[in-house]
């Protein structure tokens, strides 16, 4: 993913830079195209990227184990200041740009952020029911009998505690 920043006049631009995953070198669990809504601010001094990026990934469900397709969305910011030495920082969104080149090639920083887009704790949905702990039947589409005693439990604790209060008394 290269943008030839030459070719822009100093000022904003809106750059809509697209390139399959497979190419940026993404595992198989992402799919299609990596998307990134770039919006340039190019002055002498420097080159700011506000980067949007659309990625898809199949993943599996952290409660109910089902896979399933799902859009992820990152927003990072790139900046770039043109210097004359070949100075380099350990710093992951600010770097230097040699007043020799004329393009900045993103592939690396959209595939951190490929990475980083997917969540920690993983869900088909928001409300996914998950699996029943007790005959593992995927409760988003079936009810089990094992739920009425579940939703039970869930009152023993208060239940005893009232026993408790009441023998005080
Ligand atoms: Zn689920
Ligand atoms: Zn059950």
């Amino acid at each position: 993913m290269i943008i030839k920043y030459t070719n822009y006049s100093d000022g904003i631009h809106e750059l809509n830079l697209s390139e399959s995953t497979q190419k940026l070198g993404l595992d198989d669990s992402f799919f299609g195209n990596a998307e990134v809504k770039i919006k340039m601010d190019k002055s002498i001094h420097q080159i700011v990227l506000d980067c949007n990026l659309t990625i898809h990934s199949h993943v599996e469900c952290d409660r109910c184990t089902e896979k399933v397709d799902k859009e992820f969305t990152n927003h990072f910011v790139l900046s770039y200041i043109f210097s004359k030495s070949n100075k380099s920082t350990d710093d992951f969104n600010f770097k230097y740009l040699s007043t020799e080149s004329d393009k900045i090639d993103i592939t690396e920083d959209v595939f951190e952020y490929s990475e980083l887009s997917i969540p920690l704790k993983k869900l088909c949905k928001d409300d996914c029911k998950g699996l029943c702990p007790k005959c593992g039947k995927n409760l988003n589409y079936d009810n089990c009998t094992c739920q009425n005693e579940t939703t039970n439990n869930v009152w023993e604790p208060l239940q005893i505690l009232k026993e408790k209060l009441n023998n005080k008394k």
